[in-house]
């Protein structure tokens, strides 16, 4: 693992992008500074009847778009400097796509596997109560992250409920479908990767046919991506787990894949030629879909990266490092904040349908969350050739220069 973290990552990748995007120096300042961080206390009743005491964190980075939203994460990794990463890209995200969102994210510091249902379901409910005075479908609207999901989401969503006297859906996306849950949320980040490697071979007047593909990390964004992928006509070569690297050089059959993922929990036994899993990222493959964690691809791997494109599925999987020497390379990069921002937007639908008392079919859900990502994809790819720059820092500027914008129009108050 390299030394860079992600909170010295967000502060390289914002300095560079405001060099090149001219912002307003008194924006600069305040967008440079989280807007809160609320640290909390989170004691409960063990399942052997001692008490524990967990510490979370919830983080409004910016608000000046809007409510503001981003997951939950928990992990035995989670620090306050890393949430607040995580919702910086959160704004810079949100603004990119043009949701009516700030930026925010939150999280506890454990070891999930190790906590009983009856544990995690108290640790969410007390989490929630303690994040209450900044919660709401109008103020801070919580998603799932890693190692949290639909369940952890129905109970936020309840204790809520009961604190305020009545229900209200609003308040957290990526809900059972029961409960208000968005049809289409599941699929939605893996899907949106894919259609934004559409644009891209489009754009390099490829053809998604001839385009072989290597994915690391088989769960829900890559397990996704690669059905979309297949679907377009392309041929998944290479994929990864936590259990490592298999290759087939014809393309995996990917709904079967799936259906092995699904019933054994990894990529483990699945037919195909084994390999290491770092090695990965040195196949000679026309794209290459980073999706499980962040700082994978760093300076001692990516002289050896081959691929032409990468999409990001995962959030910050290349350093600043690797970035300039994948620059340098030619390599194309499709940043996280474009590439995996489908979860975002079926997010904001879901919450539009919440509001609205409405559930949407699966089809307008697909069609919307499509032309959006297009839409966005030509901005970011029209702007990388204004400003001769890179795809990332072509969607910081956009996604910068509209926070910049609503600055002035709102002013600073008082
Ligand atoms: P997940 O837990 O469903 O899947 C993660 C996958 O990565 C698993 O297959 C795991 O085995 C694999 N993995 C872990 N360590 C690995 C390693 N060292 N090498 C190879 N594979 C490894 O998580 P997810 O929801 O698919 O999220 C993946 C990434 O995408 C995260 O960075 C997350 O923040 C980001 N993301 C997810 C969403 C979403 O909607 N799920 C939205 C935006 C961004």
């Amino acid at each position: 693992m390299p030394q860079t973290s992600i909170g010295d990552m967000t502060r390289q990748q914002l300095n560079r992008a405001a060099q090149t995007a001219d912002l307003d120096p008194d924006f600069l300042a305040i967008i440079a500074h989280p807007k809160r961080v609320l640290r909390v206390s989170v004691p409960i009743e063990m399942d052997d009847g001692t008490v524990q005491v967990f510490t979370g964190y919830r983080c409004h980075y910016n608000a000046l778009r809007g409510p503001v939203k981003g997951g939950v994460r928990f992990h035995p990794d989670v620090t306050e400097d890393e949430v607040i990463a995580l919702a910086a890209w959160m704004t810079w995200k949100c603004s990119l796509i043009d949701l009516p969102y700030g930026g925010a994210k939150g999280g506890i510091a454990c070891d999930p596997d190790a906590l009983s249902e009856r544990e995690l379901r108290h640790l969410t409910r007390r989490y929630t109560t303690e994040i209450m005075p900044i919660l709401g479908p109008d103020i801070d609207i919580p998603a799932p992250d890693v190692y949290t999901n639909a369940r952890n989401m129905a109970w936020i969503m309840d204790t809520y409920s009961m604190l305020t006297g009545h229900t209200e859906p609003g308040v957290v996306t990526g809900k059972p479908e029961i409960l208000g849950g968005s049809l289409g949320r599941k699929e939605a980040t893996g899907r949106g990767a894919a259609i934004i490697a559409r644009e891209l071979v489009q754009a390099l007047k490829l053809d998604m046919k001839d385009v072989t593909v290597a994915i690391q990390g088989f769960g829900n964004v890559g397990s996704y991506a690669a059905c979309t992928l297949a679907g377009m006509g392309a041929r998944v070569v290479a994929v990864s787990d936590k259990t490592g690297a298999i290759t087939d050089e014809n393309g995996f059959p990917v709904e079967d894949l799936c259906a092995h993922v699904e019933e054994s929990g990894t990529i483990d036994g699945f037919p195909g030629a084994r390999l290491p899993g770092e090695e990965l990222f040195s196949l000679d493959v026309d794209l290459l879909v980073p999706a499980a964690l962040e700082c994978q691809i760093h300076k001692n791997n990516a002289p050896h990266v081959r691929a032409k494109m990468i999409v990001e599925g995962a959030n910050g999987p290349i350093t600043p490092e690797a970035d300039h020497i994948l620059e340098e390379k030619g390599t194309i990069v499709v940043p996280d904040i474009l590439a995996n921002a489908g979860g975002v937007i079926v997010s904001y639908f879901e919450w539009v349908q919440a509001r609205q008392g409405m559930a949407w079919p699966l089809e307008d859900i697909r069609a919307r969350m499509e032309g959006r990502l297009k839409t966005t994809f030509w901005e970011v790819w029209d702007e990388a050739a204004t400003c001769k720059t890179c795809l990332r820092m072509a969607a910081y500027i956009l996604a910068l220069k509209r926070i910049e914008q609503t600055y002035m129009f709102r002013g600073l108050f008082p």
